[in-house]
């Protein structure tokens, strides 16, 4: 048997079809993939062979949601929003989503890569080995493109895989001023062909909500994407139950994201199109909201469930996983080991990514994380200790 690398004397812990706990395992590593799973040891020589002195192995931790790549600073508006700003008012200040808008149109790719490059490093450093990436702060042809190839590039310069959502129908832009149809008109016609022939993005995402798009809206949306080869995702019933949920599932939407207000009885149609249920507890969390998700009936129909850190400038700072996972259990009541399959497989299956990574099994790519404790219940119990110690990514030791 060849080996690059060999992992020894591992607490391995992955959710692969059996939930398997491998204790002392020993993982063999060739040409980026695990190629053999032993609780013995196998003597292959040449090959680079870590100790893992019994502390914990997980695979790579997979952020299924975020929009890190912008311009501006939103920090005064949180301050604004303390002393009781509303939404309305920080929007007349020249803040909100608008404000990021304009300073993704103005900044340049330099700009957008360098800030982007310090999120996603940030992200690595706490055990993100894969990130989906939305545009969505351009809002026309020229800027969605330049943000989409800024998100593509971080994955060359940095050990993290980056998987590209295009998100232009996230806000109406100025230019469309109570004119959301022509919009989404403009999208279809001029835009998503432009970033399917440039391959720029793998899925198509939307924000449905009484202060964004209709249902009509989103459904001419995600059957333009369909012909056109894409994933469908939604950002759905995060402040009111619009039944955006219901209609992406219906058309094989791999997730649905949010979910405050989705209705317990629209769970199996999640469960009957496979579709993941994406939690966003930093959003929740960071807009004090109150309204849970139906968590229990997501459980009780068998609806995948992936935690992300929807990390964007307005709702959610965020960029560590394991602080997200303590957010969901401690507000969503999940327990660790959901919390932790919601990083890791659950999240994969939410970016059609399960059969290449997620867990740690035969023939998946080595992106894998070496924690400095036994524990997993110390990584979500104190999310502010980075127990991130090394990682490994296409099987190779990059800290
Ligand atoms: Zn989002």
């Amino acid at each position: 048997m060849h080996s690059d690398l060999i992992l020894e004397n591992a607490k391995v812990i992955t959710f692969d079809e059996n939930e398997t706990v491998h204790e002392k395992a020993y993982i063999y590593i060739s040409d980026g993939i695990i190629s053999e799973i032993s609780n013995k040891k196998i003597n292959i020589s040449g090959a680079q062979k870590i100790d893992a002195k019994g502390q914990l192995l997980t695979p790579g931790l997979i952020d299924c949601h975020t929009h890190i790549v912008y311009a501006g600073n939103r920090a005064n508006e949180f301050a604004m929003r303390l002393k009781g700003a509303s939404y309305a008012e920080i929007a007349q200040q020249g803040g909100g989503i608008v404000s990021t808008v304009k300073a993704t149109r103005k900044a340049s790719v330099g700009e957008l890569t360098s800030s982007a490059k310090l999120r996603a490093q940030t992200m690595l450093d706490h055990g993100t080995t894969t990130v989906e990436i939305k545009s969505g702060y351009g809002l026309n042809l020229e800027t969605e493109v330049k943000m989409l190839r800024v998100a593509k590039s971080l994955g060359k310069i940095l050990p993290i895989s980056v998987v590209p959502t295009f998100l232009g129908v996230h806000a109406v832009p100025k230019e469309y001023k109570n004119n959301a149809d022509g919009y989404v008109d403009y999208i279809i016609t001029e835009v998503l062909p432009v970033i399917a022939n440039e391959n720029l993005a793998t899925s198509v995402d939307a924000f449905c909500e009484n202060i964004a798009f209709n249902v009509q809206q989103i459904e001419k949306l995600f059957l333009a994407a369909k012909k056109l080869k894409f994933n469908i995702k939604l950002h759905a019933e995060q402040l009111t139950d619009q039944k955006g949920a219901v209609l992406a599932a219906r058309l094989g939407a791999k997730s649905v994201d949010h979910l405050e207000y989705l209705n317990p009885t629209d769970c199996s149609v999640l469960a009957q199109n496979n579709t993941v249920a994406v939690l966003l507890p930093g959003a929740f969390y960071f807009l004090k909201e109150t309204q849970l998700p139906p968590i229990q009936d997501l459980k009780d129909n068998n609806v995948p469930i992936a935690i992300a850190t929807d990390s964007n400038p307005g709702s959610s700072p965020f960029l560590s996983l394991p602080l997200m996972m303590n957010m969901a259990c401690v507000y969503f009541g999940l327990s660790i080991m959901e919390s932790f399959k919601g990083v890791t497989i659950n999240a994969a299956r939410a970016l059609d990514l399960n059969k290449q990574i997620g867990s740690i099994e035969l023939g998946k790519k080595a992106d894998l994380v070496l924690w400095s404790t036994d524990n997993i219940n110390d990584i979500v119990y104190n999310p502010t200790f980075n127990y991130c110690d090394s990682i490994i990514k296409n099987g190779i030791v990059i800290t």
